[in-house]
């Protein structure tokens, strides 16, 4: 076989085979294939798109290039979540301790945040002494003694993704659906899981902008995971404003131990709520869980009689960290220099938008995220969102608060955050927090 005739086939709008895709991401993973001849293909594939036969056929060859885990020695069901990436999206912290606290293992391989986006490795680092770095012994001791655990994605769990992202990267070729589909279901489907809750997040904080292409996303992950004999549920959730109020890592754990404890923002509760019922609802696949209000009902009760929050403990513990924070979230370091964003019109207003792309921008100047990959990053800065979409603010009253570790940074930081709101001095309805759901019956 031939790279070039690959390109050639794909940029004038063929099919590839399987055969074709597999021999190419054999080559991209060995190192065989110069990187100007994978970047034209990847462009090939940004213009003209891929089947769901071929997106499916490159989800499999990335997912079988490197180590796959094999977690039929801890459940014989293994459920897993995934969010496509978002502004204050601490949904897994919350998450996994809820189904856990409801006796379903979860052993989730993590990210870490780049560009906009967060990610949970580096919010968990937040709380001293706690270790991502696990030797596959130790994650499944743990997923199998505590009944969570939560560890970084080794470099060996479907290396070609590594590989592809990397040229994606610099090639202007991310916003591909095909291409983030299998990257996304790639690293999915070798990491184990059978039963998977995918988050798709849609709005000005996320990859997909409109709810047309994040449907398009889901859709195609669905199907990929069909092929693939996995149980997939995509729900569209709403990214257009932060979800809850914190932004940035150590702030974020912070708000997820206030959920944990049976408080927290009400959005952030019900998303997760929502994304821990799926998740029981796919793990327990039959009668037990057949009655999604029974289920919500027990996550219910598990976050007020502090069984969620006992779970995430337990898993503080068994990974090396401070477990102090759980009961004393103030023992989480954030930035010491604050300020705060007051609302300046004359009369009661109504918030129309808390702009999320806009507020990871703040955040990401504040020294929270990386702009690339092996940047260092600092976990105690970030914002607090506290006015959102549809709530009523009077004239002075708190929009928001910038943890910063310098001076320097506070008055670019305000107002930037000032740019992320609008507002209406007519009355705005709250966003929705879902658009929609998909499974693999409802495209059929
Ligand atoms: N997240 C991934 O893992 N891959 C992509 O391509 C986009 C988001």
């Amino acid at each position: 076989m031939q790279m070039i005739h690959l390109i050639e086939k794909k940029r004038d709008g063929e099919a590839l085979t399987e055969d074709e895709i597999r021999w190419f991401v054999e080559g991209v993973t060995s190192g065989v294939l110069p990187d100007y001849q994978i970047a034209a293909l990847l462009m090939a594939i940004y213009f003209q798109g891929m089947s769901a036969h071929e997106t499916t056929a490159l989800t499999l060859a990335m997912a079988t290039s490197g180590h796959q885990m094999d977690l039929s020695d801890i459940t014989d069901y293994a459920v897993d979540k995934h969010s496509s990436g978002g502004v204050g999206d601490k949904t897994t912290l919350v998450v996994l301790p809820m189904v856990a606290a409801l006796g379903v293992k979860v052993a989730k391989m993590s990210g870490r945040g780049l560009g906009f986006s967060g990610g949970t490795l580096d919010k968990l680092e937040s709380i001293p002494g706690f270790q991502v770095a696990l030797s596959e012994a130790q994650f499944k001791a743990i997923a199998r003694e505590v009944g969570v655990v939560v560890c970084g994605q080794t470099a060996d769990l479907a290396p070609a993704d590594g590989k592809l992202y990397a040229l994606r990267d610099v090639t202007g070729t991310v916003p591909s659906i095909p291409l983030i589909a299998s990257s996304i279901m790639s690293k999915k489907l070798a990491s184990g899981a059978r039963g998977i809750v995918l988050d798709v997040k849609v709005g000005s904080g996320a990859f997909m902008p409109t709810l047309d292409r994040a449907r398009q996303l889901a859709e195609t992950m669905v199907q990929i995971g069909h092929g693939a004999q996995r149980d997939v549920i995509a729900v569209l959730s709403d990214m257009n404003q932060p979800l809850g109020c914190a932004v940035g890592n150590a702030l974020e754990v912070r708000e997820a131990l206030a959920c944990l404890s049976g408080g927290g923002p009400a959005d952030l509760r019900e998303h997760c709520l929502h994304i821990a019922t799926l998740m029981l609802r796919l793990a327990g696949r039959g009668a037990a869980y057949a009655d999604a209000d029974a289920v919500r009902g027990e996550l219910e009760e598990a976050l007020s009689n502090g069984r969620a929050l006992e779970k995430f403990r337990q898993m503080v513990a068994a990974q090396g960290g401070d477990v102090r924070v759980v009961d004393d979230p103030t023992r989480i370091q954030v930035a010491p220099i604050t300020a705060e964003l007051f609302c300046t019109a004359r009369e009661p207003v109504y918030v129309a938008e808390v702009n999320a792309l806009q507020v990871a921008k703040v955040a990401l100047e504040l020294g929270a995220g990386r702009l690339k990959k092996g940047d260092s990053i600092d976990l105690g800065v970030g914002v607090e969102v506290v006015a959102k979409v549809g709530d009523c603010v009077q004239p002075e009253a708190l929009l928001a608060r910038v943890y910063a570790s310098s001076e320097a940074q506070l008055s670019s930081a305000l107002a930037s955050l000032e740019a992320a709101y609008r507002f209406s001095s007519d009355p705005v309805a709250p966003l929705p927090l879902f658009y929609g759901q998909i499974d693999y019956q409802s495209l059929v």
